[in-house]
């Protein structure tokens, strides 16, 4: 619970705080604890081809990683990995502009290939789907608005990037050969969400960067079923970097591997480390916005095949909003939060994306300021 008198503390503490990004770091004090289990020793003399597997589709994808990806998949249950390509990319962000691009490739026509996903939705895509001002697909927006006829790709976060909600397509034309599907799993993983089924789509990406918190090795991968997309990925990515970081392959699939080892243990299981945690976040969240105008979305429970049990969901951000005609992103601003703006995920001003994977003293801050924006709020009444 927070506590308002804590505002003496807020005044004092003068720090902007960023929760505009999603940088993971929570979970660094679990990693800490792991200890010398996670290290990984290179040598110079290691890892110094640009080869990995010469015999793989993907030549760059270190074995050990993809064993430790298909691994973790079949402990956790939530995705597919059998008869389906691996491609290893720079963090799920390159694997998502190599899987636009090859499926726009793929398209052949002349006109540049749709892009959409549903509004609320992660801002980067806009960002990745425009920067280069590629001739090949042009980013179309909210899929809940689309109709044109023609190829087009329609992204699919889910849990979803800011909202937190389980989504399906929405653009729905399962018998027109020209709809594509990426499907973006970041938080497809029990800390986050009940895991309730098997994904099994065609090009599925996931990252570590949001399962474990480490971020900063900038690995991704994705699960392709079509030879010629998978191939197509590998091309971009050759392209764009000939290849992935071996050094951040082998620490991941170290990590990941660890990772696996304690899904089975009773103290140590970082899931359930992972779900303790945002699940206090998330309370203490609830209780500083009840009884105010901020608003936060509510989440159905699902059983979750992981844990054996109904849970609730515990989402990587807060999509909090307003019920006043207020700029929400100013707001916190005044008060020294950074928040991404509504807007940028084709939103409105009244709701904001707040990232819960910060430091816990961050996030505390964050309650308290948050709490003394509502007291301001009631005094002004
Ligand atoms: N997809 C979604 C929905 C995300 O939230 C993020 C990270 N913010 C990414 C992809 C990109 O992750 P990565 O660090 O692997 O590039």
């Amino acid at each position: 619970m927070v506590k308002v008198e804590n505002t003496k503390s807020i005044a004092m503490s003068d720090s902007i705080i960023n929760l505009d990004h999603g940088d993971p770091t929570a979970y660094e004090e679990y990693w800490r604890k792991i200890g010398d289990r996670c290290t990984v020793t290179i040598r110079g003399c290691d890892l110094m081809s640009y080869f990995s597997d010469v015999n793989n589709l993907c030549w760059f994808l270190e074995p050990e990683l993809a064993e430790a990806i298909k691994e973790l998949h079949g402990a956790v249950g939530n995705a597919a990995t059998e008869d389906r390509y691996i491609v290893v990319g720079t963090g799920s962000t390159q694997l998502c502009q190599a899987a636009v691009h090859a499926l726009s490739l793929l398209a052949g026509g002349t006109e540049p290939v749709s892009v959409v996903a549903a509004a609320p939705y992660y801002s980067t895509y806009v960002e990745e789907t425009t920067y280069v001002r590629s001739g090949m697909y042009k980013w179309e927006g909210d899929a809940w608005r689309f109709n044109k006829k023609g190829p087009f790709i329609e992204l699919v976060t889910s849990p979803n990037n800011p909202d937190g909600t389980i989504r399906e397509t929405v653009v729905n034309r399962p018998d027109d050969d020209e709809a594509k599907v990426i499907h973006d799993f970041a938080y497809y993983w029990p800390h986050y969400t009940p895991i309730t089924r098997c994904q099994d789509h065609d090009i599925m990406l996931f990252t570590f960067s949001k399962i474990t918190g480490h971020a900063g090795s900038r690995i991704g991968w994705a699960l392709v079923k079509d030879k010629e997309v998978a191939k197509k990925m590998v091309e971009y990515i050759i392209v764009n970097s000939i290849g992935v970081s071996k050094e951040s392959q082998v620490r991941t699939a170290k990590i990941l591997k660890v990772l696996k080892e304690t899904c089975a243990s009773e103290t140590e299981n970082f899931f359930e480390y992972g779900r303790e945690m945002m699940k206090n976040r998330w309370e203490g969240l609830r209780e500083v916005v009840k009884e105010s105008d901020f608003t936060l979305p509510k989440y159905p429970e699902g059983y979750c095949n992981f844990f054996g049990k109904t849970l609730e969901s515990y989402p990587a951000f807060a999509w909090l909003g307003t019920k006043e005609e207020t700029d929400l992103v100013n707001d916190l601003r005044r008060q020294k939060v950074m928040s991404r703006a509504g807007e940028r995920c084709g939103s409105d001003k009244k709701h904001v994306r707040v990232s819960m994977l910060s430091r816990e003293d961050v996030f505390n801050v964050f309650l308290e300021r948050l709490a003394n924006m509502k007291l301001i709020k009631s005094i002004d009444l």
